[in-house]
């Protein structure tokens, strides 16, 4: 094989690369991808489809048994796209509330805010503490 034929054709390929690498960079909002966003278009089509569905049968294009079965399925499929986004939603909530629950659990703001006390210098804590930020010796969790 000739070797202008190899690196022309490797030349080729690297404008090809390069050309869609420009493109893929052009495209709109690429990072920001909701987990929810197809759960979302198909639920819009679910629902434009029921409107279809019940405008065909309001002008009796629809027998009233082909209405009611492909009314059910799509029900069961919004039921499915529902289903899904719980489950996502409770994949992404679970491990924020956990993360958060017990930053801003003893912080109650009816309580004192000496809470807990170094039983060394007696300085006084709204969190409970390993050791003691004023002296910096070991504070036991007294409840
Ligand atoms: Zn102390």
């Amino acid at each position: 094989m000739d070797p202008s034929l190899i690196v022309g054709a490797l030349m080729g390929a690297g404008i090809v690369g390069f050309l869609l690498l420009i493109r893929f960079k052009d495209l709109p909002q690429p990072a920001p991808v909701s987990p929810f966003r197809h759960l979302d278009e198909r639920k819009a089509s679910i629902y434009e489809n029921l409107r279809d569905l019940q405008f065909e049968y309001r002008v009796d294009k629809l027998s009233d048994q082909d209405y009611q079965a492909t009314k059910l399925e799509l029900q069961k499929e919004l039921a499915r796209v529902l289903e899904e986004t719980d489950r996502i939603k409770a994949q992404l909530g679970q491990p924020v509330t956990v993360a958060s629950a017990p930053r801003s659990k003893p912080v109650p703001q009816t309580a004192p805010h000496t809470t807990h006390t170094c039983p060394t210098c007696g300085a006084g804590f709204d969190k409970a503490l390993k050791f003691c930020g004023e002296c910096g010796k070991p504070m036991e969790v007294s409840q």
